[in-house]
């Protein structure tokens, strides 16, 4: 057992999800990183003990591995959840859910990150350029409401999207322009 994280930089989706109360229905947000670098899935240890979520003992704690195999500063998983994780598509109206062991770990500014035992389990359909997944190919130990469950609602991280072609036309405009002014002798 292990959950290797590390923090290349590589193309991120975050997903915004919910954690159903079992008993009580209650519902907590959760950022939900998809970590194609990292194992297991994962929840934040201070999340969890804000939120007060039921933490279980591991009956055999093992240490949090760097990629290269060498131990991560998080020191050692001791402790896992068991959370209903529901993930809205993008109108709202359908999801998935499912009932899932989460690790205990300090993950910095992330709730929940859900590494590749996750994506080999659901196999969802991701198109990393245009934040899109798609839940096509899961198991049917899933829950879905109201399938397909297309385009999954992500924590909308994109700033204005400057068009590059447009934004070096202005500029080469700007420097034409100064190029041809005869008032600045610079083509005489
Ligand atoms: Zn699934």
């Amino acid at each position: 057992m292990s959950a290797i994280t590390h923090n290349r930089q590589i193309p991120s989706i975050t997903l915004k999800t919910e954690l159903i109360g079992k008993v009580t229905g209650r519902k907590i947000d959760a950022d939900a990183l998809i970590d194609s670098g990292a194992e297991g899935i994962i929840i934040n240890g201070q999340f969890a003990q804000k939120h007060q979520l039921t933490l279980l003992p591991i009956k055999n704690p093992f240490p949090v591995r760097n990629v290269d195999g060498s131990e991560n500063t998080m020191g050692w998983v001791r402790e896992y959840t068991i959370q209903n994780l529901r993930i809205y598509s993008r109108d709202g109206e359908a999801y998935h859910e499912e009932t899932a062991e989460f690790y205990v770990m300090d993950i910095g500014d992330h709730d929940i990150i859900l590494g590749t035992d996750w994506l080999e389990e659901h196999n969802p359909d991701i198109d990393w350029s245009d934040s899109r997944v798609d839940m096509t190919r899961c198991p049917e130990t899933c829950f879905t409401a109201k399938p397909p469950i297309l385009h999954l609602k992500t924590k909308s991280s994109k700033s204005t999207v400057i068009d590059p072609r447009t934004h070096h036309k202005d500029y080469q405009g700007d420097a034409v322009e100064f190029l041809f002014d005869p008032s600045t002798g610079v083509r005489r």
